[in-house]
């Protein structure tokens, strides 16, 4: 009888009788092609954030007009981050403190909202932001401040499983968006400020029950458990530790904040990895495996099959979390990555040896290059902090260096593209350094645990973010196209030889693909610090992005805060498609 059902089911589906509401695997798997939809933070797991769509292109763009626009209201606005996910008529758009929005794509009308009950004392540390929801069956699920996973039904906004990841107390947050790879769940957790200790979980993401947990500090276990929530015997991974001085592995940091990618060619999802804790590296020497790292899991058992290390031993706070988005090269499969320390990483995606490393900014202080056949950097000794301890201080500072790039990084959690198209990756840059210094520090619960002081300065007096097009293959960088503020935005890319991204000081721009000649732009009244998507519908080609000024920046970006104290909050997103004649 099931079987009868289930084939009935089938045949409808292949002859297209059923348009499915439903989010499955493999409308994921074929997400960066399918235009009517965006169903993945990334606009496919790759996170290629690449459309195929040319209505909109070099020749067309300059009639780009509002189709409509949507405020998040209330009080509650800070940094808005988000993603917003397109499927089945409806909007799906994540917004500050935790709060999610449904809207209608024709209208603009708002169909339901949920707003997380926030406890007081969340630790966010870098503002009160959310990067966007996944979709999965007829759920969309999203992470919270309080480290909650909440899922949601698509045409109710009703909840239907909520999970508790981490204890908010100690630190733990959950900002970026998960990750569905081959039907399982993936989410990180933030807090690798506050001496958290970095992991990936996987879950059934229509019931939210725990599959398996990987931790991303060497010496912590990873466990596989089974449908009564026991570990399995034989399915614990991890080694015991080996680059961490005593105890110090137990609050380790390498936080995974900003998610992952899964790419299904290789079965492999990849994680980054945050800074090891406490900052002061003199207190922890050793590799520090795997902070400042990408991590590359196999999906089914959580296994870490191989890992890069971006940052050995780092103490400048260069998180590794930034994308890995895979790509074909020469007929091979690479994920690239734009990294915070400044140096743009094309490694083997199946086996993770380096390919290639090389700076995408212009100052970099703390390495000279990386080796290419050790996968290391080469470091420039002097200008890594010292030790307080150490010298002839009174044991409360180290020395103070100036450091390239500064802490929030030659590239941050706003997301590059890349396009088949041209070749090149797209990679939002900021050319920023600080002076930096170290300090004691013992691990408290809840409290910073840094052991470090800094002032993040401006390099240059003309800009600082630079939008840049990167060519994989020879390192070189094609054009750029210099921002006054610091570029906190994420970047999309299309077929029609486009590039679109944000800037703070409200605008959405086009770019040409080839040339980085601004062709359009629209001021959406706030800072865009998040990343745009397009689809289509009905024949028409649709462009959005979310506007709201906020995130790491203000809060701790030193004298570049002060030049840029200027800019007002929102809340909103915004809708484009091309002007029609009446
Ligand atoms: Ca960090």
């Amino acid at each position: 009888m099931q079987k009868t059902i289930l084939g009935l089911l089938a045949s409808l589906a292949a002859c297209g009788a059923v348009q499915s509401a439903e989010v499955t695997t493999a409308m994921l798997n074929s997400d960066a092609k399918d235009t009517k939809s965006v169903l993945s933070f990334g606009m496919g797991t790759e996170g290629q954030r690449y459309s195929p769509l040319t209505q909109v292109n070099t020749k067309t763009v300059a009639g780009l007009v509002p189709a409509w626009s949507f405020s998040f209201g209330g009080e509650k606005q800070r940094g808005q981050e988000s993603q917003p996910l397109i499927h089945n008529g409806k909007m799906f758009v994540t917004a500050s403190y935790s709060r999610i929005f449904a809207v209608d794509l024709k209208t603009g009308a708002k169909l339901w909202k949920y707003e997380h009950r926030l406890p007081d004392g969340i630790m966010p540390c870098c503002d009160v932001v959310n990067r966007g929801a996944a979709l999965y069956g007829n759920l969309v699920i999203f992470g919270t401040l309080d480290a909650q996973l909440v899922a949601l039904d698509q045409d109710t906004g009703k909840v239907v499983w909520k999970e508790k990841v981490d204890d908010y107390a100690a630190g733990y947050s959950m900002t970026a968006a998960p990750l569905i790879a081959n039907g399982t769940l993936l989410t990180g957790v933030s807090g690798g400020e506050f001496g958290v200790v970095g992991r990936v979980e996987a879950r059934n993401p229509m019931t939210g029950e725990l599959l398996w947990m990987r931790p991303t500090v060497e010496g912590h276990m990873g466990y596989r458990y089974d449908k009564d929530g026991k570990e399995i015997a034989n399915g614990v991974t991890g080694t015991v530790n080996k680059s961490w001085p005593g105890e110090l592995w137990k609050t380790g940091g390498a936080s995974t904040w900003m998610g992952g990618t899964y790419d299904a060619s290789t079965g492999l999802a990849y994680f980054g990895t945050g800074n090891p804790a406490p900052w002061n590296s003199h207190l922890r020497p050793g590799d520090n495996l795997y902070s400042s790292s990408t991590v590359a899991l196999d999906v089914k058992t959580g296994q870490i099959k191989w890992a890069y290390q971006n940052t050995p031993n780092d103490s400048w706070d260069f998180d590794g979390a930034n994308e890995f988005v895979t790509f074909d090269m020469n007929g091979r499969r690479y994920g690239g990555k734009a990294d915070r320390n400044g140096f743009f990483y094309v490694i083997d995606a199946r086996d993770g040896k380096l390919q290639n490393a090389f700076p995408f900014v212009r100052k970099i202080t703390w390495a000279s290059s990386i080796d290419l056949k050790t996968g290391r950097p080469n470091f420039v000794a002097a200008n890594r902090p010292s030790d307080p301890t150490k010298g002839n201080g009174d044991g409360k500072k180290g020395s103070t260096v100036f450091a390239a790039p500064a802490f929030l990084g030659a590239k941050n959690q706003m997301p590059m593209a890349y396009s088949p198209q041209t070749g090149l990756f797209y990679v939002p840059a900021n050319e920023w350094g600080m002076d930096i210094w170290n300090e004691p520090i013992s691990y408290k619960k809840g409290g910073a645990f840094l052991g470090a002081g800094f002032t993040i300065k401006p390099l240059f007096d003309d800009y600082i973010g630079a939008l840049r097009a990167v060519d994989p293959k020879t390192g070189k960088i094609v054009w750029e196209a210099k921002n006054n503020a610091p570029l906190w935005g994420g970047v999309m890319t299309t077929a029609g030889g486009l590039v679109f991204y944000g800037t703070p000081e409200g605008y959405l721009k086009a770019l040409d693909a080839k040339t980085g000649k601004e062709l359009w732009k629209f001021q959406t009244g706030s800072g865009v610090v998040a990343p745009p998507v397009t689809w289509e519908d009905g024949g028409v080609q649709y462009v959005a992005v979310v506007s709201g000024w906020g995130g790491a920046v203000p809060l701790w970006g030193g004298e570049v805060a002060k030049k840029v104290n200027f800019l007002e909050q929102g809340g909103s997103v915004w809708v484009f498609k091309l002007a029609t004649k009446i």
